[in-house]
C-alpha cells in the first residue's frame, strides 16, 4: 500500500505526518511512503533524511500518483481535497465535530477520512491516540512559556544574598495536557495546585505533587470520561470563585476543554484585575476560543499588568518531538487498518468504525 505525506498547508503548521524514523518502519511493515519535498523541513527532517529512510521524494504534482492513502496533521484545504481520488483514505486531525463543511467535502469527494480526534480512548488504542500526545506536548510548552513570560523564577533559591520564594502555579483543567504541565511546573521547582471539574482526576494531581483547589463546582462526566459543560449557574460560582482565588498565584496555565464546544470560559476580566502585575496566564484552550474572557486567540496581551498568551497550535511550536509522537500515531492506526500492508477496513471494529467520519466506503459512493 503507498502512503502519501504532503506538506502542511495551514498556516503557522510546523508538524509533519510522518517523520523518517516513522517511514523506515512502515516500510518494514509492509508500507510504501512518498513524500512531498520540502515536506519536514519546519519540523527539522530535510528530504535527504526521508530518502534514506526509504520514502520517494515528489512534488505535490505526483505526490499521490498510486497512492491509496493521504496521511497529514491537519484538514486539506478545498483544492486538495480535490485532489483526492473516490475510494482513498485520509488521515489527519479533521475536526469532525466542528468542521461540518470540511467533512462533508470530503464526503461528496467519496474519500474514506479517519479523524486522529474521532479514535476512541480504549486501551486497545491507546499508541494511535494522538490528542494525548499532542495535549502532552501542549502542557510541556505551555508552563515552559509562562516560565520564560514571567519576571519571577519557578524555584525556591536559597543564595548569599536572600532567599526567593518559589512560584505558585494554577492549573486549570488537569487532562492530559494540565498534567503534564502540573508535572513540568513541578520539575521546575514551582508550587503547584490545580482545579478540574471532574472530581476523579483530584488523587492524579496530588500523585503529582500538586495541591487540588476546591473550588466548590463538581461536574458531570461522559461515559467516554470527558467533563460535561456546566450549567449556567455552576460556570457563574466557578468565575466568582477564581476571581477570590487567582490573586494567590504568579501563573495561570489553563487547558479546560469540552469536546466540540468552545471552550469554558474560566477566568473573567475581573478575575485578571484582581491579580498582581507581572503575573502571566497561559490559555492553552486559545484554539477553541480560550479559557480567560480577555484572550485573544493567536496573540500575547497585557492587561492591568498582566500577560496573557493565547498563542494557538501550541503542539506546532515544538514541531520535532510532537511529530514524532504523532508520526507513532498515524503509523499505528495505519498498521491497524492495513495489517501487513494491504488495506483491510473492519467497520464493525471499534477503532475503524468509530474513527472513520465519512461512512463506509458503500455509503460515501452512495
Ligand atoms: P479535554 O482536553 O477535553 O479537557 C481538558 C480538561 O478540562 C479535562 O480534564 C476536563 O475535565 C477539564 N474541564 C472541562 N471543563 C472544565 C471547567 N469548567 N473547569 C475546569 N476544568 C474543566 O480532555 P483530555 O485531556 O483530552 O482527556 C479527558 C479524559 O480522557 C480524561 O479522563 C483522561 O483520563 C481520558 N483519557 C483516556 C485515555 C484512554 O486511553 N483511556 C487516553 C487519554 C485521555
Amino acid at each position: 500500500m503507498r502512503i502519501s505525506v504532503p506538506r502542511e498547508s495551514a498556516p503557522g503548521e510546523n508538524r509533519v505526518a510522518l517523520t523518517p524514523e516513522a517511514v523506515t518502519k512502515l516500510g518494514v511493515a509492509g508500507f510504501d511512503v512518498s513524500v512531498e519535498r520540502g515536506a519536514g523541513v519546519l519540523a527539522g527532517f530535510p528530504d535527504e533524511l526521508y530518502a534514506d529512510a526509504g520514502a520517494t521524494l515528489a512534488d505535490y504534482g505526483h505526490l499521490l500518483d498510486g497512492a491509496e492513502a493521504v496521511v497529514r496533521v491537519a484538514q486539506p484545504n478545498a483544492e486538495e481535497v480535490s485532489s483526492l481520488r473516490e475510494g482513498m483514505v485520509l488521515v489527519g486531525f479533521l475536526q469532525p465535530l466542528t468542521d461540518t463543511v470540511g467533512i462533508e467535502r470530503l464526503r461528496e469527494r467519496g474519500v474514506v477520512a479517519f479523524a486522529m480526534e474521532s479514535i476512541p480512548r480504549i486501551t486497545r488504542a491507546q499508541s494511535m491516540d494522538a490528542l494525548s500526545s499532542q495535549a502532552t506536548i501542549s502542557g510541556y510548552k505551555g508552563v515552559i512559556l509562562a516560565a520564560d513570560r514571567s519576571p519571577k523564577l519557578f524555584p525556591m533559591l536559597m543564595t548569599a544574598a536572600g532567599t526567593i520564594a518559589p512560584a505558585r502555579v494554577l492549573v486549570l483543567g488537569a487532562g492530559v495536557a494540565g498534567l503534564q504541565a502540573i508535572a513540568t511546573a513541578r520539575r521546575l521547582g514551582a508550587v503547584v495546585s490545580a482545579f478540574d471539574v471532574r472530581a476523579a482526576v483530584a488523587e492524579q494531581v496530588e500523585s503529582l505533587g500538586a495541591a487540588f483547589l476546591d473550588l466548590g463546582v463538581r461536574g458531570e462526566e461522559t461515559e467516554g470520561g470527558y467533563a460535561q459543560e456546566l450549567t449556567d449557574e455552576q460556570k457563574r460560582a466557578q468565575q466568582a470563585a477564581l476571581e477570590e482565588r487567582l490573586g494567590d498565584f504568579d501563573v495561570v496555565v489553563t487547558t479546560a476543554a469540552v469536546p466540540g464546544r468552545p471552550a469554558p470560559k474560566l477566568i473573567p476580566a475581573s478575575a485578571v484585575e484582581g491579580m498582581r502585575p507581572g503575573s502571566v496566564i497561559v490559555d492553552l484552550a486559545a484554539d477553541t476560543g480560550g479559557n480567560c474572557e480577555l484572550t485573544e486567540p493567536g496573540r500575547e496581551v497585557a492587561h492591568t499588568g498582566v500577560t496573557i498568551v493565547g498563542l494557538t497550535n501550541v503542539p506546532s511550536l515544538m514541531p520535532a518531538d510532537a511529530s514524532r509522537l504523532y508520526a507513532r500515531n498515524v503509523s499505528a492506526l495505519l498498521e491497524h487498518l492495513a495489517p501487513g500492508g494491504t488495506l483491510a477496513l473492519d467497520f464493525d471494529d471499534e477503532i475503524t468504525g468509530g474513527a472513520c467520519v465519512t461512512g463506509r466506503p458503500s455509503e460515501v459512493a452512495a
